[in-house]
């Protein structure tokens, strides 16, 4: 079924406690952790609990959660003390998305360009 959990899945895994994480909150539908690998002071993946592969899909199947997600993200900002922040989607191998599940980068604490290298 659509959003079920995949054996495969690294952030599957996360979400059901099977590979630990640095947990920051969850939610009935999400869970946020820690960037295992930092690009910023603060820098927190915000996952759905269901599986789906791209941000985009996760809103055309459970748009409720897709908000659940942003709504995290802006509410860890604001206990993160960020008055500004990037929320990032990377979709697809060609821009850097290695992991196929849904997630947002929530990153701050540091000046940021734009556009985006
Ligand atoms: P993507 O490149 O798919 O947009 O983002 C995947 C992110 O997951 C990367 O920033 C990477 O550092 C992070 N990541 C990969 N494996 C793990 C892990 O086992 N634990 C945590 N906390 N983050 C991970
Ligand atoms: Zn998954």
């Amino acid at each position: 079924m659509p959003g079920d959990p995949q054996a495969d899945c690294l952030f599957c895994k996360i979400a059901a406690g099977q590979i630990p994480a640095t947990i920051v909150r969850e939610t009935q539908t999400t869970v946020a952790f820690r960037d295992i690998n930092p690009q910023a002071p603060t820098h927190i993946l915000v996952i759905p609990k269901a599986h789906y592969t791209n941000a985009a899909e996760l809103a055309t199947a459970e748009p409720a959660i897709a908000a659940d997600v942003l709504r995290e993200a802006g509410e860890i900002a604001a206990e993160e003390k960020l008055d500004s922040y990037r929320i990032v989607f990377n979709t697809g191998a060609g821009v850097g998305q290695t992991v196929f599940h849904a997630h947002a980068h929530l990153m701050g604490g540091r000046g940021m360009t734009w556009p985006p290298g």
